[in-house]
């Protein structure tokens, strides 16, 4: 799936959702869906890394 950019209005693959302009000012930040969804995939990558890694949450 394709999502826009609503202020640049930049097409990018839902897959590999990422926002090109990260340190602009922008009044959709908020509720942005490119935001949204590159912060999920950033989370599960980072997740898969520590479980790989042996670094994932333990009892101590
Ligand atoms: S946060 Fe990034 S991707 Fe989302 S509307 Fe703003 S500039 Fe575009």
């Amino acid at each position: 799936m394709e999502l826009e950019c609503e202020k640049y209005k930049d097409k990018v693959d839902s897959e590999n959702a990422v926002c090109r302009h990260p340190d602009d000012y922008c009044q959709f930040r908020q509720g942005c869906i490119i935001r949204f969804m590159e912060k999920e995939r950033k989370g599960q990558q980072k997740a898969k890394a520590s479980s790989l890694s042996g670094n994932s949450a333990k009892p101590q």
